[in-house]
């Protein structure tokens, strides 16, 4: 079989935020059939979980191409790892942000953790490739976010199950501005405008401040990473 036919059923780690949905559109324009899956784990806040239901159903209606390859959504409980967070582990601690730029709910090496889930679930499902919005360029204080990582768990993955696991990342070497980009290349505007109105990134589950590039509450590291890279997405857009 030549390797691209064999190569050509996906699962996508499906958080609901704008890396993720970017990479869902990206997948269902390569690949004949894209599965999700979601992890709970005791998030801040359902609204995560939530935004991930009304993103598939939205990209869905307004993409009928892509529908047809959009295969089943998988949640899995992972709420052992919110025990891991320092916030659970120190009782009386509010949720913050540290000096490093991290909420302190962070749970180290927790996409370790997503990925090994995601490689058991390819497997039963028959899906060759993991897709994973995971990014080098803005986040150098996430370790498990490396392209190194990756690389070591594709292979560590490949080699315990006994078959050929790819692990996809295709927002490891751009920036959030090039990350609109390649939201407008693959779906225009009305890709565009569904990642702005219904995909979740602010850190404290904000849904009642409405941005130019979405909703949030303006001033944790993850609104001010959108907001940078919506700005310099519409500077470039317009000149
Ligand atoms: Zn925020």
């Amino acid at each position: 079989m030549p390797e691209s036919s064999k190569h050509s059923r996906a699962l996508v780690l499906f958080s609901g935020g704008q890396d993720s949905t970017t990479c869902l559109a990206q997948a269902l324009t390569r690949f004949d059939h894209v599965e999700t899956v979601g992890f709970d784990y005791g998030q801040r806040h359902r609204v995560e979980l939530d935004a991930r239901r009304v993103v598939r159903r939205e990209l869905s209606e307004r993409f009928p191409a892509w529908a047809a390859k959009l295969g089943d959504d998988h949640t899995l409980d992972l709420s052992v790892l919110g025990a891991l967070s320092e916030t659970s582990l120190t009782r009386d601690m509010a949720y913050r942000m540290e000096a490093n730029g991290l909420p302190n709910t962070f749970v180290p090496g927790r996409n370790l953790v997503f990925l090994t889930m995601a490689g058991a679930l390819a497997y039963r499902r028959g899906l060759s490739v993991i897709v994973a919005g995971v990014c080098e360029t803005d986040f150098s204080g996430y370790p498990d976010c490396r392209d190194d990582t990756m690389k070591a768990m594709q292979l560590a993955l490949s080699l315990g199950m006994d078959t050929r696991l790819l692990i996809d990342t295709p927002l490891m070497w751009i920036d959030k501005a090039d990350t609109w980009r390649l939201a407008q290349t693959l779906g225009g505007e009305a890709l565009v405008d569904l990642i702005v109105e219904h995909t979740h990134t602010c850190y404290r589950g904000d849904r009642e401040h409405r941005h130019d590039w979405g909703w949030g509450c303006g001033k944790c590291p993850a609104c001010l990473l959108r907001e940078r890279g919506w700005a310099a997405f519409r500077k470039g857009a317009w000149n």
